[in-house]
């Protein structure tokens, strides 16, 4: 994908002396007395602030936080405590400052934090006043904020639209990269694992995978609804019967391709869902009415590891099993392991997958974690990204 990068930017010395607004994700999880209890989202956001300083612009930051009602500023919508943070990470003063949309006062080298963007009124619906505005505050608009990729905001499209020039900053710049390696231009064998709770939540990546991929491999309850339409029994397994028409229809998408979607051989079952559940494993056919599936079996992802061994490039969303319960957790160690000590290019994304990820600690060993969850998810399931879109567009002139 073509785009305008911040750093070529820098590279080429069109920074300095100009102001620089950059859209950033400094949306962090906190405790009820609004303390920081993850700073994963600051941290990821300092390169660009210290690119953009370090070649002497004026700069401007600015996130949105948690969900406030726009127009109406209240104490827990404040960034304040993220400029703290981001002051220490810095090791220079973060000044904050609220009603910023008219004008910012900042000189060349030094940086102030504009107060959480989602108070402005016509932030959501991409208001074309506000971003105009906000557009003129700037020379440079810098994207680097995956996580918001998915919306069309106004400060995340909107600005983009009208500022001087549109960039990204260098973390979406390396999510547009790892996208791209994995799904545009993958070397082969391309595996994806899409596994989790429901088929409905992830039925158009399904659906959109199977145009690409040369293996789906799907697990938890999703497997357990390609289980059904396979005509495999599943006693009380989580799976969605209405959906296994829609199964169907992907494992028939990937046959007319050569391609396989590997339904489970064996399961790991119990009779309630409880950590302390009693965990038997069972040749997928002999699955009993009271049964309850919560894992793939041994067997099924030692022959899955070893399909991951062999891959080029995986893409991988969802755990295959109940990996909260240790008895559970087995296949979905097992194919993080195997991920992990793969050749090929690995991208993962979802929430419960970096839980899976770093319970295992094999962030290290995974090619590329995607920050942003719906914004991931939008891209497996084939959609072109609002910010992709119009910083492409951007870049055309
Ligand atoms: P992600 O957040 O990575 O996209 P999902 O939210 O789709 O993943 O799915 C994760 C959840 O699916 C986990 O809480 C896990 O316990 C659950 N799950 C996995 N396998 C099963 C299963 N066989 N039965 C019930 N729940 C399952
Ligand atoms: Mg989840």
């Amino acid at each position: 994908m073509n785009v305008i990068r911040f750093a070529d930017l820098v590279a080429q010395g069109r920074v300095r002396g100009q102001r620089v607004f950059i859209r950033a994700d400094l949306n962090v999880p906190q405790d009820d007395a609004g303390r920081i209890t993850e700073d994963t989202r600051i941290r990821a956001s300092v390169p660009c602030i210290r690119m953009a300083l370090d070649a002497g612009a004026a700069v401007m930051v600015t996130s949105h936080l948690g969900r406030p009602t726009e127009g109406e500023f209240k104490p827990a919508d404040t960034l304040a405590l993220v400029a703290e943070r981001l002051s220490q990470l810095l090791g220079r003063p973060v000044p904050l400052k609220a009603g910023w949309v008219d004008g910012v006062d900042v000189k060349p080298g030094e940086v102030v934090l504009l107060e959480n963007c989602r108070v402005n009124k016509g932030e959501k619906k991409n208001n074309e006043e506000l971003a105009r505005k906000m557009a003129a505050l700037c020379d440079i608009f810098v994207h680097d904020a995956f996580g918001t990729a998915h919306r069309a905001e106004a400060s995340t499209y909107g600005i983009a639209q009208f500022a001087k020039v549109a960039c990204a900053g260098p973390l979406l710049a390396a999510e547009i990269d790892a996208l791209t390696r994995a799904l545009a231009q993958p070397k082969r064998p391309l595996v994806a694992i899409v596994a989790g709770s429901k088929v409905s939540t992830k039925l158009t990546i399904l659906q959109s995978l199977a145009k690409n991929v040369d293996q789906l491999i799907v697990g938890g309850g999703i497997a357990n609804t390609f289980m059904l339409a396979a005509g495999l029994p599943i006693g009380k397994s989580l799976a969605e019967a209405d959906l296994v028409n829609d199964a169907k229809a992907v494992i028939d998408a990937m046959a007319a391709r050569g391609a396989a979607v590997p339904i489970p051989t064996d399961v790991v079952c119990a009779k309630t869902f409880a950590a302390d559940a009693t965990a038997t494993v069972k040749a997928a056919r002999d699955v009993a009415a009271d049964d309850m599936i919560l894992d793939i079996g041994p067997r099924t992802a030692g022959a899955l590891a070893a399909q991951l061994r062999a891959a080029g490039t995986i893409v991988w969303n969802g755990p295959v099993g109940v990996f909260e319960f240790d008895a559970f957790a087995h296949g979905t160690e097992t194919i993080a392991r195997a991920i992990a000590a793969s050749d090929a290019f690995s991208i993962a994304g979802g929430g419960d997958t970096l839980a899976a990820i770093a319970k295992y600690g094999i962030e290290k060993d995974v090619g590329y974690i995607s920050t942003g969850g719906g914004a991931f998810l939008e891209v497996l399931e084939g959609k072109t990204l609002p910010a992709f879109e119009i910083l492409a567009r951007r870049a055309k002139g």
